[in-house]
């Protein structure tokens, strides 16, 4: 069951602005804060990530990058940032392999990409973003908060540029 709490978009028009708006989340996270992150490859999940790093005070030497051959790479920032890439995943096994729940349920900040292709891993509260690619460097990023704790996400309206 997912109680939704609201719902905003915003029109992204290049990196730097996906990369921003990654900053301003990633600022407002708090530990245990989960980010299901959808949209084809080459949408900027990754570059949302990477601002979400930033925010999270990530060191600049931590590179974060689309973890291709890992599940989860972990960063080491204000809060810890639990970084996974479900691209390859089609069920549980391989995330029960690395014992996903300790991070999700723990006290780092997980942000996942392709979060749709394990559903049933993903709780029901957490910060849903989905980026659709509207044109060569426009992206809309629709952001929905699923659950009270994640209503301080409902006010970030706009990227700047
Ligand atoms: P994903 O992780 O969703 O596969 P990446 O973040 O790795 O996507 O790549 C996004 C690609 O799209 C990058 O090459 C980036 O430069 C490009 N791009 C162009 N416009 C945007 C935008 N507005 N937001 C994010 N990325 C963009
Ligand atoms: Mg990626």
């Amino acid at each position: 069951m997912t109680v939704v709490s609201g719902r905003w978009s915003v029109v992204s028009h290049c990196p730097e602005e996906t990369r921003k708006l990654g900053i301003k989340i990633g600022r407002l996270c708090q530990p245990g804060d989960v980010i299901a992150l959808d949209g084809d490859l080459g949408a900027g999940k990754t570059c949302l990530i990477q601002g979400l790093a930033q925010g999270l005070e990530v060191s600049k030497e931590s590179y974060v990058r689309s973890p291709t051959f890992t599940i989860l790479n972990v960063h080491e920032g204000r809060i810890p940032l639990y970084h996974f890439d479900l691209y390859r995943l089609s069920d549980l096994d391989e995330l029960e392999e690395i014992g996903y729940r300790e991070y999700l349920y723990g006290d780092g900040v997980s942000a996942l990409e392709w979060a749709s292709n394990v559903e049933e891993a993903i709780p029901a509260e957490c910060l849903r973003i989905t980026i659709n690619r509207i044109g060569e460097t426009e992206r809309e990023i629709e952001v929905t908060a699923n659950g009270e704790k994640y209503e301080r996400f409902l006010n970030l309206t706009s990227c700047s540029r």
